[in-house]
């Protein structure tokens, strides 16, 4: 037998959580699932400074805080891993985990996106033992030793200047001249002495000694020179994809896999709502996930509300 509820929140991130947050105010029974430790992204985040209301808070501090807020009018957190999603005739939709089945009349997806991969060689042979995706997780085995940050946006620049508080020195290798960054994370980069750059830049491989990283392969394209690069560890920051896979069958994606809503969290399924950065949007922060987050929650209360009529 399937646990019934009015909604099913789907990842517990600061998108998921909010949702949970306003449905379970307006007195709908939810359930906030999550594979792992509620918080989502934040988790991996040192330190957030642009949530209003905060100057500056870790982010796995934020996620306790907007958890214990999330669950404060009776939102159950059920741990899960959603496999696959169904919508049978009469417009329930069947969230199938790995511990068991919920429904519910409505749904939330809120799963976010994950790390995407360089794809080169030494990557995967060398995760955990030099390659890492989470500088807060992993940043502190590289004190006083020398780091290769890749990539140009927000993660890569933000978690360098995190690095750069514990290791001797990250280089960042950037495959144009020109980073994606925020212009005042930028500033601080470079200004910072413990950060340098290496422009037009890509990895084409990660070399280590068999257990730990030693050192990436590099190709710069003005020039064609081929390096390699001493290391003790490489973060990689490139961006990430969506966590859409259970949802494919419903037809609510666009060819990369993000979801596809409107202005109200709609997907082109009644009663399927997204939020966060599993969305296609242009913005994806903590503060637009949880501005969703809200939407989604009271149109969740609409939505059952019109089957009653
Ligand atoms: P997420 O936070 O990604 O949460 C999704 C949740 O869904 C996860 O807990 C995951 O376990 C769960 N999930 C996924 N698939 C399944 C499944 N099949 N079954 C069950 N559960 C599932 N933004 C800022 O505003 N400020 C910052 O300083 C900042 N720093 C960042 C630093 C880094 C390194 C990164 C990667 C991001 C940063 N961001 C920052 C972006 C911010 O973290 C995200 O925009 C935000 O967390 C998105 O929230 P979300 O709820 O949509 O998804
Ligand atoms: P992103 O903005 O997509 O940037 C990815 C970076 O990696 C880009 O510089 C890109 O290069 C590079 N890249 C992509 N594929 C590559 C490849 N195969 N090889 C080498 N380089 C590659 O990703 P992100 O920085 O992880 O940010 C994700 C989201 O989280 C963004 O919306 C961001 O704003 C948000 N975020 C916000 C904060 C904050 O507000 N403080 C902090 C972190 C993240 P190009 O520039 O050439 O495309």
């Amino acid at each position: 037998m399937a646990d019934k509820y009015d909604v099913i929140v789907i990842g517990a991130g600061p998108g998921g959580m909010t949702a949970a947050l306003y449905a379970s105010r307006a007195n709908l029974k939810v359930a906030m699932l999550d594979r792992g430790v509620y918080g989502g992204q934040m988790n991996n985040t040192a330190e957030v400074e642009n949530y209003t209301g905060f100057k500056s808070i870790l982010g796995p501090d934020l996620a306790e805080q907007m958890y214990q807020s999330a669950i404060q009018f009776g939102a159950d957190f059920v741990y899960g891993n959603v496999e696959k999603v169904t919508v049978d005739e009469d417009g329930i939709k069947h969230v199938k985990t790995d511990s068991g089945e919920l429904e519910a009349p409505a749904i939330v997806i809120a799963t976010g996106s994950q790390y995407r991969k360089l794809g080169i060689p030494g990557e995967d042979e060398y995760s955990g033992k030099g390659v890492s995706y989470c500088a807060v997780c992993d940043g502190a085995f590289y004190r006083g030793k020398d780091v290769t940050t890749v990539g140009g946006g927000d993660s890569a620049v933000e978690e360098s200047e995190y690095l750069a508080k514990l290791v001797n020195n990250v280089n960042i290798v950037h495959r144009r001249d020109q980073l994606r960054a925020q212009k005042i994370l930028q500033d601080r980069a470079f200004s910072n002495d413990k950060i340098n750059f290496t422009w037009n830049t890509i990895v084409t491989e990660i070399v280590g000694d068999g257990k730990k990283v030693t050192g990436v392969k590099t190709h710069n394209k003005e020039t064609n020179e081929d390096r390699l690069v001493p290391t003790d560890g490489v973060f990689i920051y490139i961006g990430n994809v969506p966590m859409t896979e259970p949802f494919k069958a419903l037809g609510i994606t666009d060819e990369q896999g993000w979801v596809i809503t409107d202005d109200e969290m709609k997907t082109s399924v009644p009663g399927v709502f997204a939020v966060g950065d599993v969305r296609d949007k242009k913005l994806r922060q903590i503060t637009t996930a949880v501005g969703d987050g809200g939407i989604a929650g009271q149109g969740v209360f609409s939505y059952i509300e019109s089957l009653k009529d």
